[in-house]
């Protein structure tokens, strides 16, 4: 496995790669590796030829109050761990190889989309995310690249760039990988103390509440919202931010589950701010029939 940080040194790589007509997957990340990351690392290595995957913790798609200078940081263990999914390169550059004159003039906009929930109690943070993940697809030139369904709406404006600046890759959605009792799988669950850790779960346990009263029956986006916010708030340690239902491609509030859409949540269990989803999916006959197989 070779170590790359300069773009140009990546791009030569990248492009001897695809001269002897070999595809090449893409996983972008901010690194401290778990499970999700590396399911993302196999799924890429077993669909292409050569597969690539960046660590960048990108400095942009942090607000001043976030966590940019606590975010954990391990390079060593993640380069290993890299190695054993069978990566070919790593991509590991510095802030100043991907923003050499320091923040970008030109920024990629993310739309509407990019405003609502998490756009909205992280303002600015998806310009970062499209603004960044433009520049490493474009210094990469992948035939596709996977992202975590962990993120939803993070996929949802990247699926969008992709579509609305016709960039040339294919985006593949990946599974979130859960711990035994639901709590998906992040790098800000090093943050939680023991206490924290197992109040955390509650994220899972309300949207498995939304997505059994679903499969109940229940269609009405505020009965599905009560459902989660009860569960939410019998746990004292978890302070809950939003919990609805939107609608799985533009993140629209949508009062009525007649559509694939989305159970999204993020609460701060202490002091770590945590994000899941679960897909919503109307039987078939029933939903416009604009997805795949049922996750919830
Ligand atoms: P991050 O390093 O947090 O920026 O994540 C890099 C990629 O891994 C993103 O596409 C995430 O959606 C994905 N990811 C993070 N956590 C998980 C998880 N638990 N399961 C699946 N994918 C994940």
């Amino acid at each position: 496995m070779e170590v790359i940080a300069g773009p140009e040194n990546l791009r030569e790589s990248a492009d001897r790669v695809r001269q002897g007509r070999r595809s090449v997957g893409f996983v972008p990340t901010m690194g401290a590796f778990h499970e999700g990351h590396l399911s993302l690392m196999r799924r890429a290595r077993e669909d292409n030829d050569f597969a690539v995957v960046s660590i960048f913790v990108n400095p942009l798609q942090f607000g001043p109050t976030e966590d940019y200078d606590a975010y954990p940081r391990d390079l060593g263990r993640d380069l290993t761990l890299a190695e054993m999914q069978g990566v070919d390169v790593v991509f590991a550059p510095e802030a100043q190889d991907i923003y050499p004159g320091g923040t970008p003039a030109v920024t990629v906009d993310p739309g509407p989309l990019g405003r609502r929930l998490e756009g909205r109690a992280r303002p600015g943070h998806f310009a970062g995310v499209c603004t960044v993940v433009a520049k490493l697809l474009n210094i990469v030139g992948p035939c596709a690249a996977y992202f975590g369904e962990k993120d939803a709406q993070q996929l949802a404006v990247v699926r969008r760039m992709v579509a609305d600046l016709c960039l040339p890759v294919r985006v593949e959605p990946c599974p979130t990988v859960r711990e035994p009792d639901g709590l998906a799988m992040s790098s800000r669950n090093v943050f939680l103390s023991e206490s924290e850790r197992r109040a955390a779960a509650c994220l899972y346990r309300a949207l498995r509440a939304a997505a059994d009263a679903f499969a109940s029956g229940e269609r009405a986006v505020p009965g599905l919202e009560a459902t989660m916010e009860a569960v939410v708030l019998a746990e004292p340690l978890a302070t809950l931010e939003y919990a609805t239902v939107v609608d799985e491609e533009t993140f629209e509030p949508t009062e009525t589950v007649d559509a694939p859409a989305r159970a999204v949540i993020a609460a701060r269990v202490g002091k770590p701010r945590l994000i899941d989803n679960v897909l919503l999916q109307p039987p078939v006959g029933n939903n416009g029939g604009r997805r795949g197989p049922e996750e919830a």
